[in-house]
């Protein structure tokens, strides 16, 4: 079975993520959704913003014109969980056809941990030494002696597909793996996420590492939208209309008059006596002298208009 290679990001003890090739980037994702319009047509900002949009709204399908392959290594019981992400292409090593190898993962001792009170999937608290030498020690013990019976049976002549079935699922398997963007970002969502396996955790973070390199705007994106991003249920936003006093909200619409304002001005700067009116338009409510204290101020932030004008909307939901 391969030993690292040199440009894989080393997983686990023996395992790995290595991005083998690459289809497209953010330009890939901003051409299908300007399909009218073909390429290079736009600056990157706009690019940058378009990316943004399409994430925000769950426009999901320019995502899945970006493509990633990638040789990885990882236990069986790793392989079993990454598995079940059913739109990626796999071709893994055959145990049926080559010779199983010793290579079998061994935890570090800082996670091995007692079984979670809290979380029935997964694991919690310090083991004391005694006890993660004894893990330790039973995980090398199966190890070697499954391998030594496989060794002898395959020895002996029998057939790989069937003698393979003593091997314990620490036993390191490999494949090529190929998923689009959109598919891949939903399974760094779930696997890289604190509640997922440690073990699965850490091939998924690696994979994360490429779509960085490969699509920074549209990892970015997702960041923002998806991993930080907050929905709320039917339930929650009833709470909240009713909880939450609405001159907090009103503050709130306040400062986006404010920033919608400050973002209009500085993508088409205005004549000064055009600032206030502009300002009442987005809904603004301070009194003319007052606007103009806040303006000088300097503290008001820029930021997207659209997204500002969608922020706003919600707000005004949460008013009803
Ligand atoms: C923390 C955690 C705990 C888990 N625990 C368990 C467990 O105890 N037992 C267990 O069996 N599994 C468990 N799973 C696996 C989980 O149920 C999913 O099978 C796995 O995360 C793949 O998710 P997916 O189906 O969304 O992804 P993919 O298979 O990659 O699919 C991506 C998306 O494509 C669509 N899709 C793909 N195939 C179909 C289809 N046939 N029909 C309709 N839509 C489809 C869906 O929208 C899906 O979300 C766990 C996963 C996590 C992250």
């Amino acid at each position: 079975m391969t030993q690292i290679p040199e440009d894989a990001i080393k997983c686990l003890d023996k395992g790995f993520v290595r991005l083998v090739d690459s289809m497209g980037g953010d330009d890939a994702i901003v051409q299908a959704a300007r399909v009218s319009y073909g390429k290079g047509t736009s600056e990157v900002s706009q690019d940058r913003g378009l990316i943004r949009y399409l994430m925000r709204h769950r426009h999901t399908t320019p995502f899945e014109m970006v493509e990633f392959k990638f040789h990885c290594k990882m236990p069986i019981f790793v392989a079993r969980q990454w598995v079940r992400h059913r739109t990626a292409n796999i071709n893994e090593y055959s145990l049926r056809y080559s010779e199983a190898r010793d290579e079998f993962y061994f935890p570090e001792p800082e996670h091995i941990q007692f079984q979670s009170a809290l979380n029935k999937q997964g694991r919690a608290g310090k083991v004391p030494k005694k006890l993660t030498d004894k893990v330790l020690n039973y995980f090398q013990e199966i190890s070697d002696r499954s391998f030594e019976m496989y060794q002898e049976l395959n020895e002996a002549g029998l057939a790989r597909e069937l003698i393979r079935a003593i091997l314990p699922v620490n036993l390191y398997t490999e494949w090529y793996w190929k998923n689009d963007l959109h598919n891949l970002l939903h399974f760094i969502g779930l696997r890289s996420d604190p509640h997922a396996q440690y073990e699965i955790r850490v091939f998924s973070d690696a994979m994360a590492e490429s779509v960085k390199a490969v699509a920074p705007f549209a990892w970015e994106a997702y960041q923002d939208y998806v991993v930080r991003g907050m929905r709320f249920s039917r339930i929650e936003q009833s709470l909240l209309e009713k909880q939450l006093p609405s001159r907090v909200v009103d503050d709130i619409l306040e400062d986006i008059a404010y920033q919608i304002t400050a973002t209009l001005h500085h993508n088409k700067p205005r004549e000064d006596s055009d600032l206030y009116p502009l300002y009442q338009k987005q809904g603004g409510s301070d009194s003319e002298a007052d606007f103009k204290l806040k303006w000088d101020s300097g503290e008001i932030k820029i930021g997207n208009v659209r997204e500002l004008r969608e922020f706003k909307s919600k707000l005004v939901n949460l008013k009803r």
